[in-house]
């Protein structure tokens, strides 16, 4: 391994990716996580999580003032959650790509959304929208030691 892929975790671009309660009920999380796995990011962080209203609350508090916040708290808490933290250069606008828009139902064939879900109000996974917020979210759901540091070994066949 080249000294140069030893970066320290706080320089490398990190996303905060969610399974949503819809998606662990549904089954989804082996399908889901898979996703990311195959892309070729690395997992640096993976809990089973039951969120309480006041993290969900923060976690979405840039839309406190929109009509559906309270359904979407009620839906964030309402079963355990799959929290991961995956790492690795451009990391938050590719697995936004990923993931699909928002909508399911305009969500692109072959993204997570676009081919598990069919409702705004349950698109069974959250990713974060920019590198800062990816920094954010993972101190937020995250303890210090839950994340790991290490190397996998197919970084040189992904990475040249
Ligand atoms: N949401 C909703 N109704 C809306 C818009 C958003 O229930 O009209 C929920 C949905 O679960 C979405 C989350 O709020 O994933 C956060 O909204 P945002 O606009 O940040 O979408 P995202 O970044 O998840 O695509
Ligand atoms: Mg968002």
């Amino acid at each position: 391994v080249s000294p140069r892929r030893i970066v320290a975790s706080s320089d490398v671009e990190q996303s905060y990716i969610m399974i949503k309660p819809d998606g662990v009920q549904r089954g989804l999380v082996g399908e889901i996580i898979s996703r990311f796995e195959k892309k070729g990011f690395l997992l640096k962080g993976l809990k089973l999580f039951q969120c309480p209203k006041e993290l969900a609350q923060e976690h979405y508090k840039d839309l406190k003032e929109r009509p559906f916040f309270p359904k979407l708290i009620d839906y964030i808490t309402s079963g355990p959650v799959i929290c991961m933290a995956w790492e690795g250069d451009g990391v938050v606008a590719s697995a936004r790509k990923l993931i699909g828009a928002t909508n399911p139902l305009q969500a692109e064939p072959g993204t997570i959304r676009g081919d598990l879900a069919v409702q705004t109000g349950r698109n069974v996974v959250h990713g974060s929208d920019s590198p800062d917020n990816g920094k954010r979210e993972i101190a937020l759901w995250f303890k210090e030691g839950e994340l790991a540091q290490w190397e996998s070994v197919q970084t040189p066949w992904l990475i040249e």
